[in-house]
């Protein structure tokens, strides 16, 4: 299985939120080319018409941008994993993390999929839901 939220992870804390940004204003387009259990191939294009190709797999994600041979997993990684991600909240098919008293950390409250007590391996799947897995990993300090 593919892991985008892994991938996520090792994207520069900035680039997934540019990400964002760019899918809302449409400055970033992603087109997915293949998709499969193990691997996810798409094209990027960029406000400046650019395209870049992305690919996600176990080993590891490769994207043809300068960015990304320099520095490591650019926006567009990023914008390719948030799009999937996207697609699963759209289709009501994530999974959301759920605690023992039934409160999803995301604040959905009726999820059709959940998982009590999960594990670390929640970062290896691809269909977890990003918010409470965000919510999970950076605890918010409590007023
Ligand atoms: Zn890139
Ligand atoms: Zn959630």
């Amino acid at each position: 299985m593919t892991s985008l939220l892994s991938t996520l992870r090792e994207v520069t804390p900035d680039r997934p939120n540019r990400a964002v940004q760019g899918l809302r204003d449409h400055t970033l387009t992603v087109t997915l080319v293949k998709q499969s259990d193990a691997e996810i191939r798409a094209i990027v294009r960029n406000g400046e018409a650019k395209e870049y190709r992305v690919i996600i797999n176990d080993a590891g994600a490769l994207c043809s941008c300068p960015d990304a041979f320099y520095r490591g997993p650019c926006k567009h990684v990023a914008a390719v994993c948030i799009a999937q991600l996207q697609q699963h909240q759209a289709h009501g098919t994530l999974i959301h993390l759920m605690h023992d008293n039934g409160v999803v950390l995301c604040g959905e409250a009726s999820p059709r999929r959940f998982w009590l007590r999960w594990t670390w391996n929640a970062l290896n799947w691809s269909d977890v839901c990003p918010t409470c897995v965000y919510r999970w990993t950076h605890p918010a300090v409590t007023a």
